[in-house]
C-alpha cells in the first residue's frame, strides 16, 4: 500500500505550474511571508531566508526575530517589516504581524525557552507552515508537536535533520519507505535535501533535476526556505510550491557556475541568479 507514484520535474512541468502576473493585481495580491528564525550570531540564516521569500515575489515580507537582530535586519534589506521577540533568544512569540504563510526555523536555535515558545506558537497557529533546521529539531526531540502541525505544513531537512525526525535507514529504499509513512502519518510534504532533493507527498514522489554541488555552502537551504515560503504567500499549493522552490535553487546553481566555478557560490549567489533561473523557464 506504500507504492510509489515516481515523478522527475522536468521545465515544461514547472512552466505549467506557473501563474502569470495579472495588470491589476497589487502587492496583496501576492500574499504576505512572514520568516521566523535567528539568533545571536545567526541572525544571517533568518536574513537569507527573508531576501528569499522577497526576491522569488511575495508581495509583503516580515520576519519575526530577536532583539538582537533589529538593526542588522532593517540595514540588510529595507524592503521588510521586522518585528523584535522582547529577548536575544526567540522566547515569547508573541506576533502581532497577520501573514498568508510562516516560514520558521533558520539559525532559530533550541534552547529551552525557545521550546516553549514554539510550542505555544504551534497551538494558536493556523497559518500554513514551511519548518525548516531548529524547527524541525524542535519537532524530533518533542514528535507530539506534530500534531499540532496544519495539513500540508512543508518540512525541508537536510540528512542529519531527516535522521532525527524519522530515525536511521539501512539504505535510499528504506529512507523513502519511512519518509512517506512519515508523510501519510502526519499529512506533511517532506523535502529531503541532497543532491536530488525529493518532495514527499504521501505515496507521491518528485525527484529534482537540477542543482550541483555548488549548493553545498552556508545558509543555502535557508534560501530555499524563503522560496517556498514566498511561493506558498502567492497562492501556490503546497507541494508545487516545493517543487518550484527546488527545482529554481537549483537551476540559479546550474546557470550561475558559468560565470562563478564552484568554489565562490555562495548562498546569496542562488538570490541573485533567480532572475536568469525564472526566464530560463519561458
Ligand atoms: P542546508 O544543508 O539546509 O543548508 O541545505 C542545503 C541545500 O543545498 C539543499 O537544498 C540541498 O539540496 C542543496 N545541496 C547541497 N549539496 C548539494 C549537491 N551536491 N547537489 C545538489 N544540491 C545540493
Ligand atoms: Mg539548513
Amino acid at each position: 500500500n506504500l507504492k510509489p507514484t515516481i515523478n522527475y520535474i522536468t521545465k515544461e512541468k514547472i512552466l505549467s505550474y506557473y501563474k502569470p502576473r495579472n495588470k491589476w493585481s497589487h502587492k496583496g495580491t501576492f500574499g504576505h511571508s512572514l520568516l521566523i528564525g535567528g539568533s545571536f550570531g545567526k541572525i544571517g540564516a533568518i536574513t537569507l531566508a527573508s531576501k528569499a521569500a522577497l526576491k522569488i515575489g511575495s508581495g509583503l515580507v516580515s520576519a519575526y526575530i530577536p532583539k538582537c537582530g533589529y538593526n542588522i535586519l532593517q540595514i540588510s534589506i529595507p524592503e521588510i517589516m521586522v518585528e523584535v521577540d522582547d529577548d536575544n533568544t526567540l522566547s515569547y512569540f508573541n506576533i502581532k504581524t497577520k501573514p498568508t504563510v510562516i516560514g520558521i526555523g533558520p539559525g532559530m536555535g533550541t534552547q529551552e525557552k525557545t521550546a516553549l515558545g514554539f510550542y505555544n506558537f504551534l497551538k494558536e497557529n493556523s497559518n500554513p507552515l514551511i519548518i525548516d533546521a531548529d524547527a524541525i529539531n524542535l519537532l524530533s526531540l518533542n514528535p507530539k508537536l506534530l500534531e499540532l502541525l496544519p495539513k500540508n505544513t512543508i518540512l525541508t531537512p537536510h540528512p542529519k535533520e531527516l535522521e532525527r525526525l524519522i530515525g536511521t535507514w539501512k539504505n535510499d529504499y528504506d529512507k523513502l519507505n519511512k519518509s512517506i509513512e512519515f508523510s501519510k502519518k502526519h499529512t506533511v510534504v517532506l523535502v529531503i535535501k541532497g543532491a536530488h532533493t525529493v518532495i514527499v507527498n504521501g505515496t507521491n514522489l518528485t525527484f529534482n533535476s537540477t542543482g550541483n554541488p555548488a549548493l553545498s555552502t552556508a545558509g543555502s537551504g535557508d534560501v530555499l526556505t524563503g522560496l517556498i515560503t514566498g511561493l506558498v504567500a502567492q497562492g501556490y499549493e503546497p507541494q508545487i510550491a516545493a517543487i518550484f522552490g527546488v527545482y529554481l535553487h537549483g537551476k540559479t546553481a546550474d546557470i550561475a557556475i558559468q560565470q562563478t566555478g564552484y568554489e565562490t557560490f555562495t548562498a546569496s549567489t542562488i538570490i541573485d541568479y533567480l532572475a536568469e533561473a525564472l526566464l530560463d523557464i519561458f
